[in-house]
């Protein structure tokens, strides 16, 4: 077809006409902003046209972080612009919703044939199921849903672990032939340090101008009815390729090497530490993870950069976000709604507002999140659903907050981080073990517990940490529904040597109910 147009171009406005009526549509959703993969892979302007279709019951639906929606709206901007300077026809459609938005297109040109990458949802999977939509593999992955589906198949149990030697093996990163470089998987034992006392020299993160676009997104989002939480977008976050690709050279060259051992520290003095802030690039298919590895793996053949720093590095890319993926896909719809602890509490209203807090290390994570959407990976687990899980908030309903607040939040990477990972509400189909802890790990990875009011070490009384107290009362309350754990012998085995369990439980309805309504 494309040979056939090329010959007869240049014949007027009606040839002009039959030419776009002919050519082949590509649904360009917000998050797979990507020129060269899946159904763009192989798009030209002279035989593919763009779709991009604004949904206001997306922008609407929720009270979003104002950065993520401004994220959202000026990178899918930015990029139809970039597709437009290449010759591309882009038809920006604003609808009630994605499905309403493809059928108006097609009401419009009737007959045009529409194509997709994979989609990122099952949401969306089932609108482009029912509307016949024909969709390109997102080779934006490294792992097609197909081979994580028949890696899965057969085993046991779907630990991270044999995922991410497998995917070593199969890629080639940090391998000599089948063995590992260094002799070892994994390097976490030496990724595990604290903060530094004093004196480090943390990175400090690029920033990033706005331009015209930017700006715009900035008016119309200010002067929007949509309900926005959180601080309105400043200079923290890119909204282009161009952008994360300078995030990208610059954590290279800045922090890549201490990532490794400062990955699960939490300090008071840097929002960023070590970590790359690559994840909302990487979500909307602004960078892609094989060139984000084949960069680093680049950078450490300079040889300047520890082993242990970027083999805990492309385990996060090869390992985890290729795994959460994965599983997202390979289990069933019906997983999202999990609730297996049978956990029912309202959100605490300290998610939703810091100043309902005294527990120093919350007020400030929740402070920073409302800041810029984004806080690392123990944050999110060993603060934000660690009190969750102990205090028995609602799954569903946390993980509503966190779609909402996260800067890098998607369907795919959040399901499954939050009900089996950080939640634990999947009766372990995911992980085999609760990630839960008391104040002694926060007091040990996170530099918070000096200013606070509550004391790290105490169960009890009105000083007692309420991770400290909650971790018991954990245990206690669930007792039954990990019979049989052998992961959790050593933990049930020190709360029977509790001597005290009756007033930790006292304390603990104290401190739920003080959660409950923001006075903790
Ligand atoms: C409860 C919970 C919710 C999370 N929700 C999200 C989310 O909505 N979006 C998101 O991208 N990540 C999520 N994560 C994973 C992780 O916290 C973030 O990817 C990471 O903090 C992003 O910061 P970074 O880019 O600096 O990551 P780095 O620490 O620099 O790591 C590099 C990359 O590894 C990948 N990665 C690491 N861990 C994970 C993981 N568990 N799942 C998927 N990718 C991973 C990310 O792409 C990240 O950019 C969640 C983790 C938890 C425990
Ligand atoms: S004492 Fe407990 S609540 Fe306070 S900062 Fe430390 S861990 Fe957090």
């Amino acid at each position: 077809m494309a040979k056939e147009m090329g010959s007869r171009l240049g014949t007027g406005e009606i040839l002009f006409t039959e030419m776009q009526a002919r050519m082949i549509t590509v649904l360009v959703p917000y998050d797979q902003l990507s020129r060269t993969h899946g159904a763009m892979a192989k798009a030209q302007p002279s035989t593919h046209q763009i779709l991009m279709i604004e949904s206001s019951s997306m922008l609407s639906s929720r009270t979003w972080h104002a950065q993520r929606l401004f994220l959202l709206l000026s990178a899918s901007e930015h990029f139809a612009v970039e597709l437009e300077t290449e010759g591309f026809t882009v038809h920006r459609v604003r609808a009630s919703s994605l499905r309403a938005g493809i059928q108006e297109f097609r009401t419009a040109h009737p007959g045009q044939e529409i194509i997709a990458t994979q989609p990122r949802s099952r949401k969306l999977q089932s609108v482009f199921d029912e509307l016949r939509i024909d969709v390109f593999i997102d080779d934006s992955f490294l792992t097609t849903r197909e081979q994580f589906a028949s890696w899965a198949a057969g085993r046991k149990s779907l630990t991270q672990e044999h995922f991410y030697r497998w995917q070593r093996n199969r890629l080639g990163y940090l391998m000599q032939g089948s063995t590992p470089l260094g002799d070892v998987w994994n390097l976490d034992n030496e990724n595990r340090l604290p903060p530094p006392k004093s004196g480090y020299q943390w990175p400090t993160p690029p920033t990033f101008e706005a331009d015209d676009i930017d700006r715009s997104m900035l008016d119309r989002l200010s002067n929007s009815e949509y309900s926005l939480w959180g601080s309105p977008a400043d200079e923290t976050w890119a909204t282009t390729r161009a952008g994360a690709l300078q995030q990208l050279s610059w954590f290279l060259a800045n922090s890549l090497a201490g990532f490794g051992p400062y990955e699960d520290a939490m300090p008071k003095e840097t929002w960023s530490a070590h970590h790359s802030m690559l994840s909302p690039y990487l979500n909307l298919g602004l960078i892609n993870p094989q060139e984000v590895c084949d960069a680093a793996i680049e950078r450490f053949n300079q040889g300047d950069v520890p082993l242990a720093s970027i083999e805990g590095f492309i385990r996060q890319i090869i390992g985890w976000r290729e795994y959460i993926n994965g599983v997202y896909w390979l289990f069933p719809a019906q997983y999202e709604q999990s609730n297996s602890l049978a956990a029912h509490r309202p959100l605490l209203p300290l998610f939703e507002d810091p100043a309902a807090t005294k527990m120093a290390c919350m007020k400030s994570t929740v402070s920073d999140i409302e800041q810029r959407g984004w806080a690392h990976h123990i944050p999110r687990l060993m603060l934000l659903s660690n009190l969750a899980l102990l205090s028995g908030v609602d799954p569903q309903e946390f993980l509503g907050w966190m779609r909402r607040v996260f800067i890098d939040a998607a369907d795919w990477v959040m399901v499954p981080n939050v009900i089996g990972m950080g939640l634990h509400a999947d009766s372990g189909t995911m992980m085999t073990k609760p990630y839960i802890a008391g104040g002694a790990y926060i007091k040990r990875m996170g530099q918070f517990c000096g200013d606070c009011q509550y004391k790290p070490a105490l169960r009890v009384g009105d000083q007692a940490c309420p991770f400290t107290t909650l971790y018991w009362d954990f245990l206690d309350r669930h007792q039954s529904d990990f019979a049989g754990n052998h992961r959790m012998v050593q933990q049930f085995s020190g709360l029977r040597k509790l001597n005290n369990l009756e007033e930790v439980k006292t304390r603990a309805q104290e401190v739920l109910s003080g959660l409950s309504d923001g006075t903790v």
